[in-house]
């Protein structure tokens, strides 16, 4: 008998498996250097449903739970991100509409999330999609994310155990007043994208907003990140996708890619981000092996 199958050794479930081994250990010794200041970031794209919720709580979930200080700050009505960290939003909670328009501090909004040590939220309630409108007779109307935050950061490293590493911004699909005021709070946009064929519409239309915020309200604002989402390695398009946002944006793209995983979408239906959820899925993987990229960047590029 000539007709031999290959050895188990050699078989794609036994190559995945080594794989994945591969990658837990390298995780599990990846280093995640703290900043040496704060670093805010808002997750942007007008494009709807492309992971920008996902991406901001599951980073934020691993750099915490490598033992960073982070706070994620909601500032879409929906109120996902809040869901996921497991963070209180019910319409008299106070929230980041109370920040925007009643001028309350952020320290009288932030919540601990119960997910990790070290992960806080300014959850988003429904008072905020009324917010869009009630900004515009406002003075400053698109800097009192960025007034507020500003004081909430000093106020907790001069009164907390350890100052903020990183803020995460969550943006609803639209670029709206809202969206404007994460884009003058932050100084690195990140732009998750789905690996889907119309991902890189939209995105020149996305970068010249960006270029106009930063030309007229904050000129330190730069895209530093751009992480491939919903990848489906057994697609071409999918690759396809993934090659030509590394040929435009070949030092903001991420090596790491986070696949399509349906642990990572049951996750927030038990107020959990799927690190915490499925530690040992892929989808946990990815976005640890994510943040830990962030993170090392941030160290060439502030430390
Ligand atoms: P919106 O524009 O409405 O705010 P979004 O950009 O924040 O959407 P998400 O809410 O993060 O997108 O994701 C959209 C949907 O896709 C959600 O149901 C989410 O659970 C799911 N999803 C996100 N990332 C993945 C993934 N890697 N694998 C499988 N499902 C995912
Ligand atoms: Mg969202």
């Amino acid at each position: 008998m000539t007709n031999q199958s290959p050895s188990f050794d050699e078989s794609p479930l036994m190559r995945e498996i080594t794989e994945l081994a591969q990658r837990r250990k390298a995780v599990a010794q990846a280093e995640f250097p703290r900043p040496s200041k704060t670093r805010v970031f808002t997750v942007a794209n007008q494009k709807g449903g492309v992971g920008k919720t996902t991406t901001t709580v599951n980073l934020a979930a691993a750099l915490a739970k490598t033992g960073a200080k982070v706070l994620v700050i909601d500032l879409d009505p929906q109120g996902n991100a809040s869901t996921a960290v497991g963070a209180d939003h019910r319409a008299e909670v106070p929230s980041v509409y109370d920040i925007l328009i009643r001028d309350v501090e952020m320290q009288d909004v932030v919540q601990k999330s119960p997910e990790f040590e070290g992960l806080y939220c300014a959850p988003a309630t429904i008072h905020l999609a009324g917010a869009e409108i009630e900004l515009v007779p406002l003075v400053a109307r698109e800097l009192r994310l960025r007034e507020n935050l500003d004081r909430y950061l000093e106020y907790a490293a001069t009164t907390e155990e350890q100052p903020y590493d990183y803020v995460f911004i969550d943006c609803p699909p639209s670029l709206g007043l809202l969206t404007i005021n994460a884009f003058v709070a932050a100084r690195e946009v990140l732009i998750p994208i789905q690996c889907e064929y119309y991902a890189l519409e939209g995105l020149s239309q996305l970068l010249s907003n960006i270029g106009l915020i930063a030309k007229h309200l904050n000129p330190r604002l730069a895209v530093s990140t751009i992480l491939l989402t919903m990848y489906d390695g057994r697609t071409r398009l999918a690759a396809q996708v993934a090659e030509d946002v590394r040929n435009h944006f070949p030092d903001e793209t991420l090596t790491a890619v986070i696949p399509r995983s349906v642990r990572i979408s049951e996750a927030p239906s038990y107020g959990q981000t799927v690190i915490s959820y499925d530690p040992q899925s892929t989808g946990s993987l990815s976005y640890l092996e994510a943040a830990s990229e962030i993170a090392r960047k941030g160290a060439q590029v502030h430390g």
